[in-house]
């Protein structure tokens, strides 16, 4: 017997490797993977454990966020209209030094029941006691990439560490948890650790999730440490030898660009922190011309406010038309296949980012009763620049239904708002000379 069935949605899928929109369709579930899609006149009438009456919703891929720091949702709104060195050094890294392991299992349940929300199922999160978020993602059904932030003042014997959570957690959680090194950046991880990370990590058979060339300071700093570009520096220390997610990489040089494409390596794109931070922007169309995977990132929430990765490629398109002034540039399927299939491709993911018979079944349904969302003459339009998180109804990851109606199934909010509330003052104090990290400039 089948597990689910998803009756009479429209579906976005693939055709032709462009976006598709297939009306009135049904979606059966077996175990965690799509078994059919078909029309719904000639849908199964066999039995299944589960129906779900998807009349006018819009059945699209679970996103995949290709860099988060989940937990930082706990410091949510605390470090507005600063410079990125005021940003780390006067408020995140002092507030960070206050971190419990409890502190992150909460902030990372807040941070998931978010992203479900949101229609998000799949998460690359780069943080500490990554063994609690680890917990977290158990808890509450979602896939997780999950690599332990490391820097290199901790010293190696904290690295290693984070070898042993990679081995504790591969493949745990019915298979939803992945693990990957991370060690935060080159300009926080000199040469030499670098070089012991790729190291561990072709011995461990994994990826390595990692910031680079994020500003355009940062570039000249690796320039002048070490003569050669942060891009560079990864590429000659065996780092992007390895299955690769490349976070912001917004300053890439013509050359870097080269080397990025001839290595596995993907790059994690959250325009809407640059925007905030007055970054600049990453150049996505040379990405594009190389075919460099590229997916949205929600980045943490104190850089970033939200989880949501609706937001994210509404601004991802429309930045990019806006530099270029041409309204031609990121059209729709090309941001669409960025949204969905490309946060797969960055994480390595084959059967994620898109709904066809055989893939994991992380399934999301979308509201189009909006008004916001009637007339449905363009469905590719609507998805990219009328619907909403908001609009999200139910969400199904690995088979499992995790929302069903905007209602959470698996977390209970009201319980992880008391724990955050009850923690938070202790949490913003600043205690002098207590930091996790300097951020150099
Ligand atoms: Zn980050």
């Amino acid at each position: 017997m089948s597990d689910l069935l998803i009756k009479n949605c429209d579906v976005f899928c693939c055709k032709d490797n462009k976006p598709d929109f297939l009306l009135s369709h049904d979606i059966l579930v077996t175990g965690n993977r799509i078994q059919s899609i078909l029309p719904t006149s000639e849908s199964t009438t066999t039995p299944v454990k589960n129906r779900i009456d998807a009349s006018g919703m819009l059945a699209v891929p679970g996103m995949v966020n290709t860099h988060a720091h989940v937990p930082m949702v706990l410091f949510r709104g605390v470090a507005e209209d600063v410079t990125l060195e005021e940003w780390f050094n006067q408020y995140i890294f002092p507030m960070e030094s206050n971190l419990t392991p409890e502190d992150v299992f909460w902030g990372a349940l807040l941070g998931m029941a978010e992203m479900i929300e949101a229609g998000i199922t799949n998460v690359a999160d780069h943080y500490f006691f990554m063994d609690e978020v680890a917990e977290a993602i158990k808890a509450s059904g979602i896939r997780g990439n999950l690599a332990w932030a490391v820097f290199e003042h901790e010293g190696l014997e904290k690295f290693d560490e984070t070898v042993e959570f990679v081995k504790r957690w591969q493949g745990r959680a019915e298979g939803r948890i992945k693990t990957w090194l991370g060690p935060h950046s080159p300009y926080l991880c000199g040469p030499e650790f670098l070089t012991r990370c790729a190291q561990l990590a072709e011995g461990l058979d994994v990826g390595i999730h990692i910031h680079v060339a994020e500003t355009e300071d940062q570039v000249a700093l690796s320039q002048k440490q070490y003569g050669m570009t942060p891009i560079r520096l990864l590429a000659q220390t065996g780092v992007l030898n390895r299955p690769s997610i490349l976070a912001h990489c917004c300053f890439p040089t013509k050359e870097d660009i080269d080397i990025i494409a001839d290595h596995p390596a993907g790059v994690g794109q959250a325009p809407k922190t640059y925007m905030r931070a007055g970054m600049g922007l990453g150049p996505l169309k040379a990405f594009q011309e190389r075919d460099i995977p590229v997916g949205l990132a929600s980045d943490g929430a104190a850089s970033n406010s939200t989880l949501d990765l609706y937001e994210q490629m509404r601004l991802m398109a429309l930045t990019q038309k806006f530099i270029e002034n041409d309204a031609r540039v990121m059209p729709l399927d090309k941001i669409l296949k960025i949204a969905y299939a490309g946060g797969a491709r960055v994480c390595q993911e084959n059967d994620l980012g898109v709904l066809a018979p055989n893939k994991l079944a992380d399934i999301v349904l979308l509201r189009q009763d909006r008004s916001a969302v009637i007339p449905r003459l363009n469905p590719a339009a609507n998805l990219v620049y009328a619907i909403n998180a908001v609009d999200v109804d139910t969400v199904i990851c690995n088979g499992v239904v995790l929302m069903h109606n905007r209602q959470l199934l698996t977390i209970d909010k009201e319980k992880i708002k008391g724990e955050i509330e009850s923690r938070l003052a202790r949490l913003v104090k600043k205690v002098p000379g207590k930091v996790v990290a300097v951020y150099p400039t």
